[in-house]
């Protein structure tokens, strides 16, 4: 019996792992569950797994949820803040935690779950674009083990062998092929991208996601940060990591080998298979997906992206080359445009102008601690948040 805590449990990933660990009762139980703000959400969570800890980021919401669960048995303790994600992160009981905290608010927690020595199933990308070089340390440091969730490179583990502290060149790799849907806006004329609306946005064809990934869907900089979670996660220079198009979403990421092989991971666009895998792993258990029909599926297209469309891919690549705290600038001035956009006070064409913006004129350092990193993300947020009050004057 495994005890799994899950951070950011009330969101697309959180109950996804929830439907998955609901299935296997005999395998797994909850040991913590977190949200931010949504008492109702985690109240009802708590009623159904009967988890020893819940967490609220938000403290009002702690006392809330406190009052709540006071009817229901069973004592579960309530906890809040920084300091209550930290304990349920690195909790004896839980053997493996869930990343699944939307943006740059996931990195400690999934660090403290790191430094606990714990198996990390990671969907929290985030957390790898600031912090690639410290956070891997941490990992090799402690022990830890680390199963990414996100689908590209839950799919890419799938397709490798074995790793064994082994370089992907000595097991023949050649290259990463990373698989993106195109979003929402592939086809749309380009006049027409400035008008979108956040509804449109978040209307993903294939994928049902939180909002922030989402719209990181339609720029296409999800693709971008995932770039630069591969590279750190695989230890591949980006030149090796080649986007495909492929608006399917069946292939859903493939590594190509010296010897001409190209092996492809498959399956219905469902999170709960990749956090399936990442919670049995090197074992299998059911997830509750429906099987892909390849007669139904009938085709599979795949193309080039197009960087004149998406500058946000453009912009990951070129802050994963300058290095530093580049991508924690990047990922900082993405999130706060992308809620600037959701708030309807910037327009969808001008998330990668505030990018850019943001990755020309906040010098970047040299990444050497975790208190750089979050003091620059902060400088970052700060500068971004400036600029777009400057723009809507
Ligand atoms: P979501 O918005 O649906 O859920 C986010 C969760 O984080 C919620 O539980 C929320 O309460 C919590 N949260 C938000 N802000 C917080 C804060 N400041 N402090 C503490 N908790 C906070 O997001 P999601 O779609 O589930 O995505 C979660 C992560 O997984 C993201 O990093 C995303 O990029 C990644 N991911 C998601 C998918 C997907 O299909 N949804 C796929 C791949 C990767
Ligand atoms: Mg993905």
């Amino acid at each position: 019996m495994k005890g799994v805590t899950i951070l950011g449990a009330t969101g697309s990933i959180g109950m996804s792992t929830l439907d998955v660990l609901r299935r296997h009762p005999e395998r797994y139980r909850v040991v913590g569950l977190s949200a931010n703000t949504e008492v109702e959400r985690l109240a009802e969570l708590c009623r159904m797994h009967h988890p020893q800890y819940a967490v609220m980021a938000d403290a009002r919401a702690a006392e809330q949820l406190r009052e709540r669960l006071r009817k229901i048995d069973g004592g579960i303790e309530v906890l809040a803040g920084a300091a209550g994600l930290e304990i349920i992160a690195a909790h004896p009981d839980a053997a493996q935690v869930m990343a699944a905290i939307v943006g740059a608010a996931g990195l400690v927690p999934a660090l403290a779950a790191v430094r606990a020595g714990k198996r990390l199933l990671l969907a929290n990308k985030e957390a790898l674009v600031m912090s690639g070089r410290i956070f891997m340390d941490e990992v090799r440091l402690h022990k830890a083990e680390l199963l990414p969730v996100d689908s590209e490179h839950n799919a890419i583990l799938q397709c490798l062998p074995i790793l064994d502290g082994k370089a992907l060149h000595e097991l023949g790799v050649k290259r990463i092929l990373l698989t993106a849907s195109g979003g929402p806006f592939r086809a749309m004329p380009l006049e027409e991208l400035h008008g979108v609306t956040p509804e449109q946005a978040c209307a993903h064809p294939n994928w049902d996601m939180g909002r922030k990934i989402s719209v990181d869907s339609a720029t296409m900089m999800n693709k971008g940060l995932e770039v630069i979670e591969a590279s750190w996660l695989f230890a591949v220079p980006p030149e090796q990591i080649q986007v495909v198009i492929h608006p399917q979403s069946v292939v859903h990421s493939m590594v190509e080998y010296v010897d001409g092989s190209i092996l492809a991971q498959m399956g219905s666009p469902d999170m709960r298979t990749p956090i399936a895998y990442a919670l049995a792993w090197p074992e299998r258990i059911a997830a509750g997906v429906q099987r892909l029909n390849l007669f139904d599926v009938a085709r599979l297209d795949f193309s080039a992206p197009d960087l004149v469309r998406f500058p946000c891919l453009r912009l990951a690549y070129e802050a994963m080359a300058r290095g530093g705290t580049a991508t924690t600038v990047l990922n900082a001035a993405n999130e706060v445009a992308v809620q600037a956009f959701l708030d309807e006070r910037l327009a969808f064409t001008a998330i990668p102008e505030v990018v850019e913006a943001a990755l020309i004129e906040v010098p970047s350092r040299a990444a050497s601690s975790l208190e750089v990193i979050l003091d620059e993300d902060a400088r970052a947020r700060q500068w971004t948040q400036e600029l777009i009050a400057r723009r809507a004057a």
